[in-house]
């Protein structure tokens, strides 16, 4: 009896299980071509935006590098502007230096071009003095005045109304004052102490009776040298004026009015300081006539008044 012998079909099986192997391998393959053209495209797809960022920072890295020439051409605008600034400081302050010298140098010329009047009234005081200050306080002038002892009231009015109250000696008599050191020292000295006594003031202010080279001095001492009296005034803290105008009222008994304003104002004429010199006696009214002529004179003239003190520059005969 035949056996069957019929195999089992491994071939077969071998070859199908071969073919579905091929053809899995075949689907897979084909899967991952298509896989591999994706990727491709991907890549490309990135390499293309690769290349879109590499141009967008290679812009980048312009724009900088242009801020950056731009940041430092700020810095340089800043020093500048900083260094202007100083600059603009430096010469504010120059600005307000200059200012300073210009009103400094305003003030000199104004100063250079000031003209003063002294009024100085000589000898008494006098009832004559009283019209004076009336006249004067009408005004508001202010005057020396070189008193000798007498009239107490009238000393304390002078005073009273603002007027400087210089020495003239007590006495003036020259006879008696011009003798010595000793005895013109004394005279000052009591003229000095009636002024203290009447108004708690002390001047230092001083005026030699008949001026200091008149000749008067010499008729008594016999010698136009009056050193020992400078010294003696100088030791005693006082300095003295004469006149660089003169009234001309002491040259006789009522000299005329328009003569003694006349005399004045014509000597005022181109003068920067006048040290004018009148008398306040009862003897001298027309003096007094005359104040007004003189002041209004002088104002006109562009004078301004003030009195004696040692910022005067000292009106003097001899040095
Ligand atoms: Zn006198």
């Amino acid at each position: 009896m035949k056996k069957s012998t019929r195999k089992f079909p491994f071939n077969k099986i071998i070859i199908t299980l071969l073919c579905i192997s091929l053809l899995v391998s075949i689907g897979f393959s084909f899967k991952i071509y298509n896989y591999y053209l994706d990727a491709n495209d991907l890549l490309q797809y990135f390499e293309g935006e690769n290349d879109l960022l590499r141009f967008s920072l290679s812009e980048a890295n312009g724009t900088v590098n242009d801020l950056s020439s731009e940041i430092d051409h700020s810095k340089d605008i800043e020093s500048q502007f900083y260094e202007y600034e100083y600059l603009y400081d430096e010469a504010q302050v120059k600005y307000e230096m200059l200012k300073i010298d210009y009103n400094l140098l305003e003030n000199y010329k104004f100063e250079a071009n000031k003209k003063i009047a002294y009024l100085t009234f000589d000898d008494g005081p006098s009832n004559e003095t009283l019209e004076m200050l009336k006249i004067l306080k009408q005004y508001d002038v202010k005057a020396t005045f070189f008193v000798n002892n007498g009239a107490n009231a009238v000393i304390k009015e002078i005073s009273n109304q603002g007027h400087l109250l210089a020495n003239h000696t007590s006495s003036h008599q020259y006879n008696n004052l011009y003798v010595s050191t000793e005895t013109f020292k004394s005279d000052i000295l009591k003229l000095q102490e009636t002024v203290y006594d009447l108004t708690g003031q002390t001047t230092n202010i001083f005026r030699f009776p008949g001026g200091s080279n008149t000749g008067y001095i010499k008729k008594v001492t016999g010698s136009s040298d009056i050193t020992h009296f400078k010294e003696a005034l100088t030791e005693m803290g006082y300095i003295y004026f004469d006149w660089n105008v003169d009234s001309g009222d002491a040259r006789g008994k009522n000299v005329s009015t328009s003569t003694i304003a006349n005399n004045v104002l014509d000597q005022c004429m181109g003068k920067r300081e006048a040290v004018i010199l009148m008398h306040t006696l009862d003897s001298k009214h027309t003096t007094t006539l005359a104040l007004p002529l003189i002041i209004e004179g002088l104002l006109e003239q562009g004078f301004s008044f003030a009195i004696l003190s040692n910022k005067t520059a000292p009106i003097r005969f001899i040095d």
